[in-house]
């Protein structure tokens, strides 16, 4: 894979770039890199078959069929049936559409809702805007290792829950929650259950039907594919209000023309990361892993968040005693190490983290947080040079400090 992507380094240098030793870039769950397979899989789909998949002719239906073919693939990856595949433009459409979509089916204020404090805004904006509309939401607590509790999620419940909401991985610390036991739960309970699974698809193996999940989100542009593009997984019978109103694409649940490249690159991005899933456990995994070494080793005062027991693979966050997070971020940036401090969509507003503010660590620490994320085409020598950069940074900032 190393190899392959290394082929693909074409990019343009920008002026700044040349001035850096190295560019790293570790802010894959912000986003990745477009798999160069994925785009080449998509090109035809803009300049030659530009067809509207709905449209009857031949350049309408070779694009119906390049749909139907990507379908297929996302479903391959997860276990699925082509038809519980939902074409979206991206996991917050998901999941908004999975939220509100099985809420607009009951009556205004007749329904309780289950989810967590560490999801994503996408889940818990949908959430908010349900009990604006007066239905009643239960956010769970985590403990401090950033895990849900089976148990409470049972004990919330309750004779008018219509949806339990948990996402698989946490977007910002890895941490991967209990789906296939919540499952059972919803499952015996005869209650909905989704899950957004935007940080775990392509990452870890997913299985609709061993995790018995009734809706699953996911997005293209976190595992290679392209931004724009996601689905929906709908287990068959279920059943949800689109939120999207037109004409009858997607067995009419969700309307609007097809984005056929999108899908198509998401479809070749589901087929390569179904190829790649045992390089993210045995070759990424390990350079997280000695990165986090290397940094408890090298640096005092510097401490891991979430469990290290089951997490995602390629997610690491830190927090730096005596420094700011921003600070650190800012100053990696100038040296060519690109990091976050938490939800992309966060960054910028020096909010403290919700998900660290949930699992109820101490100020100093969720201000001094930094989320490195890895992908498949991280090398060794882009950890290495991250590491040294990183405590070379920390110790810089921690010298000038004013104590
Ligand atoms: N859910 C999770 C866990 C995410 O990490 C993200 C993106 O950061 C989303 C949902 C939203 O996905 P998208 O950017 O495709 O709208």
């Amino acid at each position: 894979m190393v190899v392959f992507w290394c082929r693909f380094s074409g990019r343009r240098e920008g002026r700044n770039e040349k001035k850096m030793e190295r560019r790293v870039y570790l802010d894959n769950n912000a986003t990745t890199r477009l798999d160069p397979l994925a785009l080449e899989a998509m090109q035809p789909y803009f300049l030659s078959e530009y067809g509207n998949a709905s449209s009857i002719h031949a350049f309408g239906q070779q694009a119906r069929a390049a749909v139907e073919r990507a379908r297929f693939q996302v479903a391959g990856l997860l276990g699925a049936k082509d038809r519980e595949i939902v074409f979206t433009c991206g996991g917050t459409e998901s999941d908004n559409t999975a939220i509100c979509g099985v809420a607009r089916l009951f009556a205004a204020g007749s329904g309780h809702l289950v989810t967590s404090g560490i999801e994503h805004p996408a889940v818990l904006k949908s959430c908010q805007h349900l009990e604006a509309r007066g239905f009643r939401v239960t956010y769970l607590p985590v403990g401090t290792e950033g895990v849900v509790r089976v148990e409470d999620v049972e004990r919330a419940l309750s004779d008018d829950t219509i949806l339990i909401s948990i996402m698989q991985a946490n977007n910002e610390v890895g941490t991967l929650q209990p789906i296939a036991e919540i499952g059972r739960l919803a499952r015996r309970r005869k209650i909905l259950f989704h899950s957004d699974a935007v940080q775990s698809v392509g990452k870890i193996p997913v299985d609709v039907k061993q995790l018995k999940v009734d809706l699953l989100s996911l997005s293209g542009h976190k595992f290679h594919g392209p931004k724009g593009v996601g689905a929906l997984y709908i287990r068959d019978g279920v059943q949800t209000e689109p939120l999207m109103l037109g004409g009858s694409h997607e067995r009419s649940r969700r309307a609007g023309t097809d984005n056929v490249p999108g899908i198509v690159g998401l479809g070749e991005a589901c087929y390569l990361a179904s190829e790649s899933l045992d390089d993210l456990k045995n070759c990424v995994a390990p350079l997280r892993d000695r990165f986090e070494q290397g940094l408890l080793e090298c640096l005092p005062g510097c401490v891991l968040n979430g469990t290290r027991d089951s997490r995602t693979p390629h997610t690491s966050n830190v927090s730096f005693d005596k420094v700011e997070g921003e600070a650190l971020l800012v100053a990696l940036d100038f040296k060519g190490v690109a990091v976050s401090t938490g939800a992309a969509c966060a960054s910028g507003s020096l909010r403290p983290s919700h998900v660290l503010q949930a699992m109820k660590l101490p100020r100093n620490r969720i201000q001094g947080a930094i989320r490195f994320s890895l992908s498949r085409s991280t090398t060794v020598e882009d950890m290495d040079y991250a590491l040294e950069k990183v405590v070379e940074t920390v110790t810089q900032i921690r010298s000038v400090a004013v104590v």
